[in-house]
């Protein structure tokens, strides 16, 4: 049976991550130091014999027992709030948590994919995106402390390959959606939902005519799970190409919601990119990969599962 350690498995895309290996016949060591996650993401799989959690924080030395053939390094904050709000953890498990878990590969001579973030393109002036694109970020702006991290962890990850011959993958994720995003994280989708569900206005930031292009989590999951299992080394966009403006995706949630909400307006944060598109070219090309699911269907799902959540679960994600 394949092993496969997992960082970051109590979060949102850590969590789904998890099933899709149990689910492929895996045994999955998950680890999470829950500064964002929640056990509740994962509880379902405390049962199975194939599923081990070590609560850890990867930035300081990682060590698992017993053969290893994957890692995959989804550990950090990922949304503008919490990174802002933990600023420092954010670069050392970008940078020092990268190291760790590369220096696991090496010495059990495992496969490791980290997880890349459309954030490395920063407010990008090609548009759409393709990975030969360096970027324009901000170095020294608020959300420096995750882009620069993220670019570091690709460095470092394409030197542990050249130098080491590690076997490495990089996948950089566009905005992606689904069950398990935390209410109060922050990212625009939840934010919008609790705010319908809690009968409040919707905060759109700036004039609201940055854009964005959702990826639904299943579809998303299964591209990372292909490129994990392909040959390729260079980083691959993972995302949905169909892009929206905030304002129109505002408007979007109050005809899902069925509820009379209005649209707010509020100061556009620092250095929030102006536009984000992925070309998916070279992951239909190379993993014969695009997504299937579509924004209507994707957000029904997702906006089905935050209706489920508790009344305390919509009180605890107010601003
Ligand atoms: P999330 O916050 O739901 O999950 C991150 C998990 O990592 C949490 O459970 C958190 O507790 C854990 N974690 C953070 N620091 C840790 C540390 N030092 N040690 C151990 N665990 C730690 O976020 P997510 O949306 O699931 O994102 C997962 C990964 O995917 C991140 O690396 C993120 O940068 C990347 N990503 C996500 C998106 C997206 O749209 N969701 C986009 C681009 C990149
Ligand atoms: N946004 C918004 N209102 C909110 C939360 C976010 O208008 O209540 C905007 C935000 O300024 C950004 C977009 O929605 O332009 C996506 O934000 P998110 O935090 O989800 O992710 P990002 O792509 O910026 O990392």
């Amino acid at each position: 049976m394949k092993r496969i350690l997992i960082t970051g498995a109590a979060g949102f895309l850590g969590s789904h991550l998890c099933d899709k290996f149990i689910a492929e016949g895996y045994h999955v060591l998950g680890m999470d130091n829950l500064i964002t996650g929640d056990l509740n993401n994962i509880d379902h799989l405390f049962k199975n014999k194939n599923f081990e959690f070590y609560h850890h924080d990867v930035s300081k030395f990682v060590h698992v027992s017993g053969k290893l053939d994957y890692i995959l390094h989804f550990a950090s904050p990922a949304s503008p709030i919490d990174y802002l709000k933990i600023p420092i953890q954010t670069l050392k498990v970008g940078s020092l948590g990268t190291h760790n878990l590369l220096g696991l590969a090496k010495e059990k001579n495992a496969r490791i994919l980290i997880a890349s973030t459309s954030e490395v393109y920063g407010d990008p002036l090609v548009h759409p995106q393709t990975e030969e694109y360096y970027g324009n970020v901000n170095t020294i702006g608020p959300r420096g402390v995750y882009d620069e991290a993220k670019r570091f962890q690709e460095s470092i990850t394409m030197a542990y390959h050249r130098f080491h011959g590690l076997e490495t993958r990089i996948v950089r994720i566009f905005n992606t959606y689904g069950p398990r995003m935390r209410l109060n994280d922050g990212r625009v989708i939840p934010a919008f939902i609790g705010q319908a569900l809690r009968g409040e206005d919707l905060t759109v930031f700036g004039e609201g005519n940055q854009t964005r292009s959702f990826c639904y989590v299943d579809d998303q999951v299964d591209g990372i799970y292909r490129l994990l299992l392909s040959e390729y080394a260079e980083p691959v966009n993972i995302g949905n190409p169909h892009e929206i403006t905030i304002k129109d995706f505002a408007e979007e949630i109050i005809k899902l919601t069925g509820t009379d909400q209005k649209i707010v307006y509020k100061p556009l944060p620092k250095d929030d990119p102006m536009q984000r598109q992925p070309d998916i070219t070279r992951a239909k090309e190379i993993l014969g990969w695009e997504p299937k699911v579509n924004r209507a269907e994707g957000m029904k799902i997702t906006y089905d599962y935050f209706k489920g959540l508790s009344e305390e679960d919509l009180r605890k994600s107010e601003h």
